[in-house]
């Protein structure tokens, strides 16, 4: 049966942006950007990343050029939802998502259901060009993606890719997926100077 017009305006769903790309491309930057303006319209904000990501501050995001902002660590997504219920928030800030187990999805969607804006800011694809962790998923259900691109460390042209560097060279593809590191460990790189050891045919992930 049709809905009546009333009873569809007490459907308040949330939405799911994604913010995407290479390290150094500003998602942090972005998504940071996003969050202050949404303090600024008086929306309550709160914002989680995994516990993995021990870069400088632990209960900050830092992007690259040094801004932050109080972010909660979280390992297990359960906890996120939580939390991010308990505290009332409308807008949900969630950086370096792809270091989350794939039960992120369910609780993203859990937190739509219920009416909240959820910012998600993530690598899309690993150090070797594969798609990292829960990313695809979320990205395949976002309501908007911003893909963005960083400046490739050696020829300057737009950098898709993040290049891991071990003792001055390329990493190798068997190398442990997950590293936390900043610019001593990796490079924003273009597909051109982009370089890993082994040809990495993506159908073969989902047999
Ligand atoms: P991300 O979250 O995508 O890793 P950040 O928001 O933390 O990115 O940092 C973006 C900032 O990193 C840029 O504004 C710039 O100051 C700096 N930066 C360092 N290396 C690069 C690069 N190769 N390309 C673009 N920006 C870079
Ligand atoms: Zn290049």
């Amino acid at each position: 049966m049709v809905k009546q017009m009333n009873e569809l305006d007490k459907i308040n769903k949330g939405k799911l942006e994604i913010i995407c790309g290479p390290m150094f491309s500003g998602k942090s930057e972005e998504l940071m950007r996003r969050l202050r303006r949404a303090k600024i319209a008086r929306q309550k904000i709160i914002i989680f990343k995994p516990t993995i990501d021990t870069r400088y501050i632990a209960d900050n995001i830092v992007s690259h050029d040094g801004n932050s902002l109080n972010a909660f660590p979280i390992k297990d997504p359960q906890e996120l939802l939580a939390m991010a219920l308990n505290n009332n928030a409308s807008v949900i800030g969630i950086d370096e998502a792809q270091f989350f187990d794939i039960t992120i999805i369910d609780t993203i969607c859990e937190l739509i259901e219920t009416g909240k804006r959820v910012l998600v800011a993530g690598l899309d694809l690993d150090y070797r060009g594969i798609p990292f962790g829960p990313m695809p998923l979320l990205l395949a259900i976002a309501d908007q993606i911003t893909k963005l691109q960083a400046i490739c460390n050696i020829c300057g042209h737009d950098a898709h890719f993040t290049q891991r560097i071990v003792n001055n060279k390329p990493a190798p593809f068997e190398d442990d997926i997950v590293k936390v590191g900043g610019q001593e460990a990796y490079q924003a790189r273009c597909r051109t100077c982009h370089v890993i050891d082994k040809k990495v045919y993506l159908s073969q992930l989902h047999r």
